[in-house]
């Protein structure tokens, strides 16, 4: 049975508690579906990647996702930015609810460890390589942009890069 104390968080029965831990640890994965369609068409579509040929991607993150949308080099817009980053919130933050709600401490430690180990393994080892400069964990170093820009005049373009010869 569900009574609200005083500093306002709800309190919920071990069997509540179980049943909520357990949406936290395998988020709904609608929300990851839709998320990802809205990943695709916010930042893919700005990707490099999304320019090979085939009707689906070939990328490390999202092989065999299809490609429903035309490519568009250059920069997010700052509408797509928020709502990639919102989507982002989204995922990632979806669990906290339940993990709050049914006071799974010792689950919510790991979860906040897992997840600062994800993207710090991300951010270290696959944002500083990767050619999806407009997505905003982006952190190739600036002398290789430049090297990539040169050998892509098209892509330079469409970011306002001007050649140095
Ligand atoms: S590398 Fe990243 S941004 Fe590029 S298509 Fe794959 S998931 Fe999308």
């Amino acid at each position: 049975m569900k009574t609200i104390f005083a500093h306002g968080l709800p309190q919920f029965s071990a069997r509540r508690r179980r049943h909520l831990s357990r949406r936290a640890v395998v988020p709904c994965p609608l929300v990851r579906h839709r998320a990802g369609l809205l990943e695709i068409r916010v930042m893919c579509s700005h990707c490099p990647h999304y320019a090979e040929a085939g009707s689906s991607l070939q990328c490390w993150a999202n092989y065999g996702s299809p490609k429903l949308w035309k490519y568009r080099p250059g920069p997010m817009s700052r509408v797509e930015r928020a709502l990639f980053l919102g989507g982002l919130g989204a995922v990632w933050g979806y669990p906290l609810i339940f993990l709050l709600a049914g006071t799974q401490w010792f689950l919510l430690a790991v979860y906040a460890l897992t997840s600062a180990g994800f993207f710090a393994t991300l951010k270290t080892y696959l944002c500083s390589q990767c050619m999806n400069f407009a997505c905003p964990l982006n952190s190739v170093q600036d002398e290789t942009r430049q090297a990539f820009f040169e050998r892509n005049p098209r892509i330079a373009e469409a970011w306002g890069v001007v050649s140095r010869d």
